[in-house]
């Protein structure tokens, strides 16, 4: 039997439809417009199509996007000094300083700068050790995506056991803590593991955060389990461009209860959380409470 096949755009849609529900309630009964500023240092093509994507869902939504775009050559203090100026700027709710920043920059000084309040990217030390202390805070988007988009099949993850395959700051560690802050029984897989395909074996959520094309094969995959593949590899095959998993999404599909599939899987909830992170940064710093997105 083929798995269920775990509509990444659509779960994304209807989070930027609540997003946009709950901006307009801002408005209607605060009189408040939450507003998302983006840094971005430098010419990388990739980052500018990123940054004006974002730019354009914020403003779908409702809220108002503010773009600072830098040159390549600006110095680490400029930028400090402008993520500083939006901390002080009541008007702005999120801010995002886009990354990979130029070399000459040290990212980690330039993100902990970020008012933890404002780290929609849920980036800074701050937020991290939120996460792990299981405090409320503002929780990186790819990782809370994935969560989502796990909890559309089954609600209640509550003593599931879940492999987390890839252990990064960005995607792999805080997945890991929010799937434990589900009840999950969780396992953290790296590129140290021992027989990697026994420890897929056994999980009943199993998400691939890695970066290897196809590394998880049909038979790592436990009959029934919810599979997540973070990975976006863009490969060479049949002659043609393709973007394919961590996941061998032909082989886990005859396995998997349910899969993402790549795309339109993860990658489209990564913008639908940070709009819902930029409105619930919003509403918590004005102190209207939480928003139900
Ligand atoms: P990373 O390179 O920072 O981390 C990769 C992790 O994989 C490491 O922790 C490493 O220990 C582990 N690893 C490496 N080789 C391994 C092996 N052979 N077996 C088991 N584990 C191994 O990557 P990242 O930033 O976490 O991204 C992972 C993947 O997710 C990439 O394909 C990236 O493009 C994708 N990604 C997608 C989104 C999105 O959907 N929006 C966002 C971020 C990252």
């Amino acid at each position: 039997m083929s798995a269920e096949i775990i509509d990444g755009k659509a779960v994304a849609a209807s989070v930027r439809e609540k997003v946009a529900q709950a901006v307009a309630s801002l408005k209607e009964k605060h009189g408040v417009q939450p507003a998302l500023a983006v840094v971005l240092v430098g010419e990388d093509p990739a980052s500018q199509v990123y940054v004006r994507n974002k730019g354009v869902a914020t403003e779908k939504s409702g809220m108002r996007s503010i773009e600072h775009k830098l040159p390549e050559t600006t110095s680490e203090d400029e930028v400090v000094a402008l993520v500083r100026k939006l901390n002080d700027d009541d008007t702005v709710d999120g801010i995002l300083v886009q990354l990979p920043l130029p070399k000459h920059i040290a990212s980690d000084r330039v993100i902990n700068e970020i008012h933890p309040d404002k780290d929609v990217d849920g980036l800074t030390e701050v937020n991290a050790g939120r996460l792990i202390l299981g405090k409320p805070g503002l929780v990186p988007c790819t990782p809370q995506g994935s969560v989502i988009l796990a909890k559309t099949v089954k609600d209640n993850l509550s003593g599931l056991n879940a492999v987390v395959v890839g252990r990064s700051i960005l995607v792999g560690k805080p997945l890991s803590m929010l799937l434990l802050a589900e009840n999950c029984t969780v396992t953290m897989a790296h590129s140290r593991t021992q027989d990697l395909a026994s420890v897929c074996r056994e999980a009943d959520i199993l998400c691939a955060a890695v970066g290897i094309p196809r590394l998880i094969k049909g038979d790592w995959v436990k009959k029934g389990a919810i599979v997540i593949d973070v990975g976006i590899n863009r490969i060479e095959e049949d002659g043609r461009n393709r973007l394919v998993g961590d996941v061998d999404y032909g082989e886990a599909m005859d396995v998997a209860g349910a899969i993402t599939p790549v795309p339109g899987g993860v990658g489209p909830m990564t913008i639908a959380c940070l709009l819902r992170n930029t409105v619930i940064a919003g509403a918590r710093r004005r102190g209207l409470g939480e928003v139900d997105v």
